[in-house]
């Protein structure tokens, strides 16, 4: 035993002695994972409910992911664009009939997918709507997270994500969420596109208020501004549909897609969208070396199949149900509010009870992980795979932590 934690502490301490400083992990080293459940280097077993931000859906080695990945293995792994290779047509045809959109452009991983939308709606609005040169704005959310680039962290109201990074790129005008007023207001003729996450995830897990989505899709439309779903986290079934939008009927004008696409084996990104915006691009104007491999594409295909076989989104609706219900019927004492969709769930720990990493630390000393996020919330986010009986078994060890603490 005393040999093998030695043994994590060396894990850790030469991770921190060679990389960047630049995440605060959970002090667990982990080697297996299955499924809802990983293993850690001293062989204790824990639920996953981060699933590494719902970029693992389908769960941990899908076997059906990990056989895709392997049989293309032993063909071709990368050709780049200058080539075609034999995937990546058969794999953009099934994610288009899956979702209704016409088109798909490929890109890695997912701030590299939202910068691929600025540019489609740039380009749409000067080449489309006669836009000013140079003089394109893109309407954000307060509390928004799009990823980690320059041009992004520039529209971020999170003053962490931004310190010392800059200077940054103009052409974005932040409002607030939930405020559709706001939206319109902020509407000007240069306006060329409205991007948005319809729950924020990494903003807390934030969920909109009913018909808000909607009234915004109306406003867009109105104007003529494109309405920019950034579905990263919320795509593939997380929410209880197949994407959250869905949830109000709307169909945004293009769908930025990344972590459970690949399938929580291998990076896949990338724009949904139809005909009309994707034809703004002509060879040259955008790319990625990576972008669209015949790796990434059997892949993609694959964890898209176990999506729409296993019928993750129902899944996620019928469980994300049972979840909620059974947490809110622990009456924690700490808990000030437990919120999500399907299985994206938050849980708001209550200022007089401090922050939420605490708790986590707790629930993984009884074999959960989960990480919390700005400061008081827990997300329970599990593999949509999970079933009734691992739920129960996590809200025991919860309960434990919540109440018993
Ligand atoms: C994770 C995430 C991103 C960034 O994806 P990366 O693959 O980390 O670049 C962008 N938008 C949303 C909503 C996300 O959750």
């Amino acid at each position: 035993m005393m040999a093998t934690e030695t043994a994590t502490n060396t894990i850790i301490h030469e991770a921190e002695k060679f990389g960047a400083n630049n995440y605060h992990p959970l002090p667990v080293v982990l080697v297996k994972g299955e499924g809802v459940w990983v293993w850690d280097a001293e062989g204790k077993k824990f639920m996953d409910m981060l699933s590494s931000y719902s970029a693992l859906n389908q769960g941990h080695r899908h076997p059906v992911i990990i056989k895709a990945l392997i049989d293309q293995t032993e063909k071709i792994t990368l050709t780049s664009r200058a080539f075609h290779n034999e995937v990546l047509g058969r794999f953009m045809k099934k994610l288009c009939e899956a979702t209704g959109y016409e088109k798909f452009l490929p890109m890695n991983t997912g701030a590299e997918a939202v910068e691929t939308a600025i540019k489609a709606a740039r380009k749409w609005g000067y080449k489309k709507k006669n836009v000013e040169a140079d003089k394109a704005e893109i309407i954000v959310l307060e509390n928004n997270f799009h990823g980690r680039t320059t041009a992004i962290v520039g529209f971020s109201t999170e003053e962490q994500y931004k310190d010392g990074f800059g200077p940054f790129a103009p052409g974005f005008k932040v409002v607030p969420f939930n405020d559709a007023d706001a939206l319109e207001k902020a509407i000007t003729p240069n306006t060329v596109g409205f991007l948005f996450e319809p729950l924020q995830g990494e903003g807390g897990v934030l969920v909109s208020e009913e018909g808000y989505i909607k009234k915004a899709y109306e406003i867009c439309k109105k104007n003529n501004v494109l309405f920019i779903a950034d579905e990263i986290q919320t795509g593939f079934a997380r929410t209880g549909k197949m994407f959250c939008t869905d949830h109000e009927g709307v169909r945004p004008d293009i769908i930025i897609v990344g972590k459970a696409l690949g399938g929580g084996v291998y990076p896949v990104s990338g724009i949904l969208t139809d005909d009309k915006i994707m034809d703004v691009f002509t060879p040259g104007d955008h790319g990625s070396t990576f972008g669209g491999n015949p790796l990434a594409a059997a892949v993609a295909e694959a964890a898209i199949d176990v999506i729409v076989n296993e019928k993750l989104a129902e899944r996620a609706s019928e469980m994300g149900k049972y979840f909620v219900d059974r947490l809110n019927a622990l009456n924690s004492p700490h808990v000030k509010e437990v919120r999500g969709k399907g299985l994206l769930i938050g849980v708001e720990i209550k200022k007089e009870s401090g922050v939420a990493r605490p708790f986590c630390e707790a629930l993984m000393e009884n074999g959960i992980l989960a990480k919390e996020t700005h400061h008081q919330v827990i997300r329970f986010a599990p593999p949509l795979v999970i079933s009734k009986e691992e739920i129960d078994w996590a809200i025991e060890r919860i309960d434990t932590v919540l109440n018993k603490k």
